[in-house]
């Protein structure tokens, strides 16, 4: 039993040991990465959900890696926060994002352009100069304020921080719209949205799951919905992947989603097609 357990504690050794050593080899490639601008951006609509036409897009980072293939955020979000590496990340995606929607622009009718909408970490937005940085990029793209969302969460609410909220106040001043990412996962009470200066609420995919199929689930979410329509908040729900879940948010009252049910995330020569298309 004793030979057994040592065996065990040396598989747990080398297991973490290859965890270390994996983040470590992240953390020097993303670097070269940052360098080099292996990056990428895929955008997911966001439709209204009575009809199907889409709305907005959010954009979602993916690493051209050398070796590994396209890596999915979650594979290394953790290690670009970590590092600070997520500031000139970041600031890749806004330029990138920034560009690609005005492209998009030029090929609807005036006001007819699906916004872009950006997430943004905690860290990211906490960098000084973050506010002019992204105003200055708007200008430089050309594209018109309301067609921004910026996609923030709960985490960097937390705390009430002055500087934070003077922020989000100028970034909407200038008529960008501000979005509450994931919302129901953070500890942060309903009754915290009347404090939080921003335009949207996304509401976070396992609440979504549930909507049709768990009756109290359903009913949060449509006390989300009240609250939030009451305070004067869009709200999108996000993941949506079922048909009934979809019909079950109609009912409760939300209007738009992303999911996919109706797109996964496209490249942006796709978008242009789709665009094309005329399907928004
Ligand atoms: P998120 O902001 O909550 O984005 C939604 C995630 O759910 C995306 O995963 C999207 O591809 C996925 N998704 C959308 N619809 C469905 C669905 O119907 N079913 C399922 N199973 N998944 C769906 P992705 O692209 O892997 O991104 C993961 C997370 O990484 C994002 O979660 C966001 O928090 C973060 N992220 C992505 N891009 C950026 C970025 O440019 N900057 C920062 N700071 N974070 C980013
Ligand atoms: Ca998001
Ligand atoms: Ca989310």
């Amino acid at each position: 039993a004793k030979g057994a357990g040592k065996g065990q504690w040396r598989r747990y050794q080398a297991a973490l040991h290859n965890q270390v050593l994996d983040r470590l080899e992240l953390r020097a490639e993303l670097d070269q990465a940052i360098a080099d601008r292996s990056f990428v951006l895929q955008y997911q609509p966001i439709v209204d959900l009575r009809t199907g036409a889409g709305i907005g897009l959010e954009s979602l980072v993916r690493w051209q890696h050398p070796t590994r293939g396209l890596l999915a955020p979650g594979r290394f979000i953790d290690v670009a926060e970590e590092s600070g590496l997520i500031v000139p990340i970041g600031d890749w995606v806004i330029e990138q994002a920034l560009t690609d929607a005005a492209a998009w622009c030029g090929t609807v009718a005036p006001g007819d352009s699906p916004y872009v909408s950006i997430n943004v970490s905690a860290r990211q937005f906490r960098d000084p100069g973050f506010v002019d940085r992204v105003l200055e990029r708007l200008s430089t793209a050309g594209l018109p304020a309301d067609r921004l969302v910026l996609e923030i969460t709960e985490t960097l609410l937390l705390g009430d921080d002055e500087r934070v909220r003077h922020d989000l106040v100028r970034l909407r001043q200038a008529g960008i719209r501000v979005a509450i990412d994931d919302f129901g996962t953070g500890y942060s009470s309903l009754s915290y949205l009347r404090k939080v200066p921003a335009d949207v609420l996304k509401i976070e995919k396992s609440f979504i799951d549930a909507v049709a199929s768990h009756p109290q689930q359903r009913a949060l979410v449509e006390g989300i919905l009240r609250l939030a329509h009451t305070l004067g908040l869009t709200v999108v729900a996000e993941g949506i992947e079922e048909e009934a879940d979809r019909d079950a948010l109609v009912a409760a009252g939300c209007r738009y989603g992303q999911g996919y049910l109706y797109y996964r995330p496209m490249n942006h020569p796709d978008v242009l097609r789709w665009l094309a298309d005329a399907q928004v």
